[in-house]
């Protein structure tokens, strides 16, 4: 049995006394909300803080606002936003991205801030201590090489969360709150490429509301690609919005999840304007799958989820055009899941 490390909890009962606490604390202290990726990471001492600052008390992470546009407080749980039926409604990219994370108990306990932190994912890294000891660690935890890229200067973890793509594809932002301050910025800047800092955040910021555009409109949807239907990671998704005037594209984003380190927004600049023929369709997804360059450091066969990632772009753009559910490759191909 996995335990977990000891450390010291705290629970403030308001965002300033959490970013108070932060500050004081530094490095050695790191958030809690759901739990449901930080507790399992410190069980396998991938991540080791002293002091876990619980979210939990903090009444005004739990706001919900969904009139025009949203405003959704950090604390929210995946399970009360795939209920809600007037996000649902105005945003069905987010909540069928909600939906699709892990299984109805971590949904239950995980958070939209949680998921949008969520630490990036290697086979190499998502193991028990003792395996990791026995590879000499890598570079993201105790160790000095990426054993994906070895002679790399930096990881390759890959960006899992479900709901990153699907915020981003909406034109998300984010409030971070520290002990200096407050500042909202585009979600796609809160992104890094880079397996261990992937996240521009500070390590005394917090996140604490994301902030949805009034969606009159627009269309959204996300697609996912995973082993197993009932629940799995992401190796590969993609969020589509568009703001659509009949079969006219007034404005798009694309976007590309689980191929790197961040979520990529893939070009739509050509659509602006543009019909959404099948020909349009066509060359956005040759366009947008080149940004899938995955390696070989999560599930499935890496060169079938290159070429994959082309049918995933297009079904989504068939599905903003109104074109209904599509079916795309799934994981439980045979192809898929050869040793590449
Ligand atoms: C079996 C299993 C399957 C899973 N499947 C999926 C999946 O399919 N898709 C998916 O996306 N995720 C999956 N997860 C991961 C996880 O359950 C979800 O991502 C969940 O939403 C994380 O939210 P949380 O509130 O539990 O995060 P926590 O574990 O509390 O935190 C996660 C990280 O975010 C930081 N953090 C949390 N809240 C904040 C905040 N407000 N401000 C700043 N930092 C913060 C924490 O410090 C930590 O680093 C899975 C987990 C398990 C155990
Ligand atoms: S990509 Fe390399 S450095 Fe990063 S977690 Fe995997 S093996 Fe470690």
């Amino acid at each position: 049995m996995m335990r977990l490390p000891r450390f010291k909890y705290v629970g403030p009962r308001s965002v300033e006394e959490a970013c108070r606490i932060l500050a004081a604390e530094g490095p050695a202290a790191q958030i809690v909300a759901g739990g449901t990726d930080l507790f399992p990471n410190m069980k396998r001492r991938q991540q080791t803080p002293k002091t876990v600052i619980g979210l939990r008390r903090i009444e005004s992470l739990r706001a919900r606002d969904v009139s025009g546009a949203a405003r959704l407080g950090a604390s929210l749980t995946l399970t009360e936003l795939v209920r809600d039926r007037a996000l649902r409604a105005a945003y069905p990219a987010l909540q069928t991205a909600a939906f699709s994370v892990a299984t109805p108990h971590l949904r239950n306990m995980g958070t939209i801030g949680g998921n949008i932190c969520l630490d990036t994912r290697c086979n190499y890294y998502d193991q028990s201590f003792e395996w990791r000891r026995s590879i000499s660690f890598c570079m993201k935890k105790d160790g000095e090489t990426c054993w994906v890229a070895p002679g790399s200067p930096r990881c390759w973890a890959v960006s899992s969360s479900d709901s990153a793509p699907a915020l981003l594809a909406l034109g998300a932002q984010v409030t971070l709150a520290s002990a200096r301050g407050e500042r909202t910025i585009p979600i796609d800047a809160l992104f890094a490429d880079d397996g261990i800092q992937y996240l521009t955040k500070k390590p005394d910021e917090i996140l604490t509301a994301v902030a949805l555009p009034a969606h009159a409109g627009w269309r959204s949807t996300y697609l996912k690609c995973r082993r197993r239907g009932a629940f799995d990671f992401p190796i590969l998704s993609v969020a589509c919005a568009a703001k659509m005037q009949g079969d006219t594209v007034l404005e798009a984003r694309l976007v590309l999840g689980a191929v790197g380190s961040r979520p990529f927004l893939a070009d739509a600049s050509h659509l602006q304007g543009a019909r959404l023929t099948d020909d349009a369709i066509e060359e956005t997804a040759e366009k947008a799958a080149k940004l899938a360059r995955p390696l070989d450091n999560t599930d499935l066969n890496l060169t079938w989820r290159k070429r994959v990632a082309r049918d995933y772009v297009r079904a989504a753009l068939r599905e903003v055009r109104g074109d209904g559910p599509q079916r795309v490759p799934t994981g439980l191909l045979p192809e898929c899941a050869g040793v590449s």
